[in-house]
């Protein structure tokens, strides 16, 4: 089945909305974000009609209506992980991706099960509670896809008197269903892959050799996922290779074939940006590069688009744009990243063994300083994955808006762990006025649940969730 043209992209229907909806009238625009303000997401049209604004005033709205959304939703919380990169080893040619098998300006490397745990020591140490192994598609040849299953475990095995990973979502290469029930069996978060281009001519034209040359076997991966039974999955594309609009609308139809065969969507959509990468011409220009005000636009359409998924970005993106986007929509960022093998345990910038560029390279602990001055708690919690609360679990708690009950008083008490545990004095200065003020903002339940499990992490108590 999985190896049949995925045709719930349908090319030809994505092309027809964005026509039909080129030139829409103010009024029509008002309407479909007054359909968006109820939160129970858009259609094609709707998506397509909203790509179209580009009148100042009516950009404003659309940013007001996903403030609005993203605020009701998840209030002020802002979920954090760290990247972790266990190999650069790489069998497919993709033009734009350092990583790439042909190029030879970069170190290739799987660090060893002892090197994992040496870089899981550094994120724990530094207050990391989850992270987002990533690999090249190709593991070290005696293991095969046992490396990931080994590395996986191995992040969960680091504990020491600063704590440990609690949580590890993937983004490796898809994988079989008998793979993704291993990983499952491994007990990761999210299963996380990026389509990078939903346009089957580019997706041909950018992968030029391996595996990853095939289009359905990609496309179809979240689908073997959740036969296996991960109900956590993440999408995403890569911006940069086609018309975003059009990968905003394939976006759509794939979410939509997900939550029709599986009653449940993904769990979370990336928005990468492309970056320059060691060696690649296309990454330092991109054939479709996406400006600054239309990668603000896009993550306010996917917020109204999807409410309850949330939305991360990366450390790709500069501090200005991530702070602008955390208004738009944004729910989840990575920090203080490296994005090479080994590269915790580095002191350089940017290694030129990266996969990509980093447009913010500032410390985790400068990172929650400049989010909490902004209003925003970070968050560490791990909560609803170890709780079993994921896939339609997951949204049917979400969807009423309970999931603030849970979300909120764990968001602040993860914080108070890691401004007790991991922050400098100043972070935890400002740090420690922001729970205070919104625990006094707070009522009913979710008021006295975040007093109490706060209290109980003043105690000394660390992890305790509701
Ligand atoms: N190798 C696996 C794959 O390709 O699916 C998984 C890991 S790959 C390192 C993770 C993602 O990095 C890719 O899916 C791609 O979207 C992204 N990426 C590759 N080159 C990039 C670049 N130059 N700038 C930004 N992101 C890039
Ligand atoms: Fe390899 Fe993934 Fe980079 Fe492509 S994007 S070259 S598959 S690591």
């Amino acid at each position: 089945m999985y190896n049949v043209p995925a045709d719930f992209i349908n090319e030809a229907k994505i092309w027809e909305a964005l026509e039909q909806n080129k030139n829409p009238e103010p009024a029509q625009i008002k309407e479909v974000l007054a359909k968006a303000a109820e939160m129970k997401g858009l259609n094609l049209n709707d998506v397509a009609l909203l790509t179209a604004i580009n009148d100042p005033e009516m950009m404003a709205e659309l940013f007001n209506t996903a403030n609005t959304v993203k605020e009701t939703i998840y209030g002020k919380r802002l979920v954090l992980f760290a990247p972790l990169y266990v190999s650069n080893l790489c069998k497919n040619e993709c033009l734009y991706c350092a990583f790439r098998a042909s190029n030879k300006g970069i170190v290739r490397h799987a660090l060893s099960q002892e090197e994992i745990a040496k870089e899981v020591e550094i994120l724990i140490n530094q207050g990391h509670k989850r992270v987002l192994l990533v690999a090249g598609e190709s593991y070290p040849e005696q293991d095969g896809f046992q490396y990931v299953l080994d590395a996986i475990k191995t992040v969960y095995s680091v504990k020491n008197e600063h704590g440990e990973i609690r949580r590890v979502n993937i983004n490796v290469a898809p994988l079989t269903v008998e793979e993704f029930k291993q990983a499952k069996d491994a007990n990761i978060g999210t299963y996380q892959i990026f389509q990078e281009t939903y346009h089957r001519e580019t997706y041909k034209k950018v992968h030029v050799g391996g595996k990853k040359r095939d289009y359905n076997w990609r496309t179809w991966a979240l689908h073997r996922a959740m036969e296996a039974g991960i109900d956590d999955v993440g999408i995403g594309v890569l911006l940069g290779l086609f018309d975003y609009r059009f990968e905003l609308l394939a976006t759509m139809q794939h979410i939509f074939e997900l939550e029709d065969k599986f009653g449940v969507g993904p769990h979370t959509i990336s928005v990468p940006r492309m970056e320059p990468a060691t060696n690649s011409d296309m990454a330092s220009h991109p054939p479709f590069p996406v400006s600054d005000i239309d990668f603000r636009k896009m993550v306010a359409i996917l917020r109204l688009a999807v409410p309850y998924t949330g939305i991360i970005m990366s450390t790709r993106e500069t501090a200005k744009m991530r702070r602008d986007t955390f208004a738009l929509g944004v729910s989840q960022i990575s920090a203080g990243s490296k994005t090479n093998p080994g590269g915790y345990g580095e002191t350089s910038e940017d290694d030129p063994s990266s996969q990509f560029s980093l447009g913010d390279h500032r410390p985790l602990d400068e990172v929650i300083r400049d989010v909490a001055s902004m209003g925003y708690i970070p968050s560490f919690c791990t909560a609803c994955y170890r709780m079993g609360r994921t896939g339609q679990d997951f949204m049917d708690l979400a969807k009423p808006g309970d999931i603030r009950l849970h979300c909120a008083p764990n968001g602040l008490s993860s914080f108070k762990e890691y401004l007790q545990n991991y922050a400098s004095p100043e972070t935890r200065e400002i740090g420690d006025e922001l729970i205070r003020e919104t625990i006094a903002g707070m009522s009913g339940i979710a008021k006295q649940r975040a007093e109490k499990l706060v209290n109980r992490v003043k105690a000394g108590r660390d992890d305790v969730y509701c």
